[in-house]
C-alpha cells in the first residue's frame, strides 16, 4: 500500500481558511470585556435563560421537526406568515442551505468587498465562483451588482446593516437592486442586525420579499437577542423557496434548548426595544468620544461601530493597548480592513472603560495626533 494514498476531500475545501470567531481570552489577564462578536450588550433575557434550564426536563424526547411552535412565535412577533418561515442552527446555517440549493459549480454569487465572510466561505464550499464587488466609502454599490451579473449569476448576498462595515442601504436602493436583477437570481438581505435600526424606511427586507419570488430576509437570535451560544436564526421566504429549504435541511436542527429560547426571548417585554434605545445612545457616545481623539469612525447602524486608526500599524498598536487592558475588539485584516478595528456597543460601563483606555491610547501617541493635524 502507497503510505500517500489517503482520502481526499473536495478540492475547493482546503482553499477555503476556516472562520475565525472574534476572540474571548488574553493571557494573564483575568477581567476581559469582550468587544469582539457582536453579541448583545445584556445577554440572553432572563426568560430564556429559564426556558433553557426548563427544557433540560425533556431532552430524552426528540424536538419537533418542524420547530412549529417557534415559527408561531417568530411569526406573532414580527407580524409574518409562520409557513414562510425556516429556522436554522444560527443564520449560519440558513445562509449554507440557500448556498447548497441555489448556488454551487458554474454558478457566480455576487457580495461587496467588504460583506460578511460567511457568504464567501460557504459560496466557496459550494463549489461556486464568489465575486466580490467594489463599494463606495464601504457602502455597497447598487450599481456595481448590476453590472456584474452574467448568466451564470445565482445569487447575491447583502447584510443590511453590514458587517463589518455598519453601513445600511436605504430601501429605495434595495428595491433598485431587485428590479435590476434578473428573476432567476436570489437576493439575499441578511437582517442579522435588524433589530438595532430604527430608520422609519426600514422593514429587514420584508417588502422585498413579500413583492415576488426570489427574495429571502434572514436573521438571527445570536445579536439583540443574546442567544448566540444556542444557536438560533431563521429566514422568511417565497413558498417555494421555504419548500426547497424544508427538503434540503436536517430534520431536526433546531434543538429543543434552542427553540425553548428563542420563544422565551420574545415574550420578554419590552427587550428589543430597550436593547435597541441603549445601542442608539451608547453607539453615539463611543462615535463622538473616539472621533474627538482624532479616530475616524464610520457611520452604523449595527451594535458594533467601524473605528479607522489609517494605518494597519496604528490599528494594531491599538488592539494590543486594548489587549493588555482586557478589552478585546475585533481585527477586521481577514476583510481587508487591516486599518480598522471593529468594537461591539455593550454596556454603559464597558463603553466607558472602552473610551477611557481608548483616550489613554490616543495621548501616548502623540505623534500620531500631530500627524493628523
Ligand atoms: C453574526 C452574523 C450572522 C450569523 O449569525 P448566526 O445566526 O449566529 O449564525 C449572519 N450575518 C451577519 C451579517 C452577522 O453579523
Amino acid at each position: 500500500m502507497s503510505p500517500t494514498r489517503r482520502p481526499e476531500p473536495r478540492p475547493e475545501i482546503m482553499g477555503v481558511a476556516p472562520y475565525l470567531g472574534g476572540e474571548s481570552h488574553v493571557p494573564g489577564v483575568s477581567r476581559i470585556i469582550k468587544l469582539s462578536s457582536n453579541e448583545g450588550a445584556f445577554g440572553p433575557p432572563p426568560a430564556a435563560r429559564a426556558a433553557i434550564a426548563e427544557s433540560a426536563h425533556d431532552m430524552s424526547r426528540y424536538p419537533d421537526g418542524s420547530a412549529r411552535a417557534l415559527r408561531d412565535a417568530i411569526g406573532a412577533h414580527f407580524g409574518l406568515d409562520p409557513a414562510r418561515i425556516v429556522c436554522g442552527n444560527g443564520s449560519d446555517e440558513v445562509i449554507n442551505l440557500l448556498i447548497q440549493a441555489y448556488g454551487g459549480p458554474g454558478t457566480e454569487l455576487l457580495m461587496s468587498a467588504h460583506g460578511f465572510s460567511i457568504y464567501e466561505i460557504f459560496g466557496t464550499l459550494a463549489g461556486g465562483k464568489v465575486r466580490k464587488l467594489p463599494e463606495q466609502e464601504l457602502v455597497a454599490d447598487i450599481d456595481a451588482f448590476l453590472g456584474a451579473v452574467t448568466e451564470r449569476t445565482r445569487l447575491v448576498f447583502i447584510a443590511n446593516p453590514n458587517n463589518p462595515t455598519g453601513s445600511l442601504l436605504p430601501l429605495a436602493e434595495l428595491r433598485r437592486l431587485r428590479e435590476g436583477l434578473p428573476p432567476e437570481v436570489l437576493l439575499v438581505l441578511d437582517g442579522a442586525y435588524a433589530e438595532y435600526v430604527d430608520r422609519p424606511d426600514y422593514d429587514g427586507g420584508v417588502s422585498l420579499v413579500d413583492a415576488g419570488e426570489n427574495t429571502v430576509m434572514t436573521r438571527t437570535f445570536s445579536k439583540i437577542w443574546g442567544l448566540g451560544g444556542v444557536r438560533l436564526g431563521w429566514c422568511y421566504g417565497p413558498p417555494a423557496i421555504v419548500d426547497v429549504l424544508n427538503r434540503l435541511r436536517p430534520p431536526f436542527n433546531i434543538s429543543k434548548a434552542a427553540a425553548a429560547a428563542g420563544i422565551a426571548a420574545l415574550s420578554e417585554p419590552r427587550w428589543a426595544e430597550h436593547s435597541r434605545a441603549h445601542n442608539h445612545a451608547a453607539r453615539a457616545r463611543v462615535t463622538e468620544a473616539l472621533r474627538a481623539m482624532g479616530i475616524r469612525v464610520w457611520p452604523s447602524e449595527g451594535n458594533f461601530v467601524l473605528a479607522d486608526f489609517d494605518t494597519e500599524e496604528r490599528a494594531r498598536a491599538a488592539d494590543a493597548w486594548l489587549r493588555r487592558h482586557g478589552i478585546i475588539v475585533r481585527a477586521v485584516g481577514s476583510y481587508g480592513l487591516p486599518h480598522c478595528l471593529r468594537i461591539t456597543i455593550g454596556t454603559d460601563e464597558e463603553c466607558t472603560i472602552l473610551i477611557d483606555t481608548l483616550r489613554e491610547f490616543a495621548e501616548s501617541n502623540a505623534p500620531w495626533d500631530t500627524a493628523r493635524g
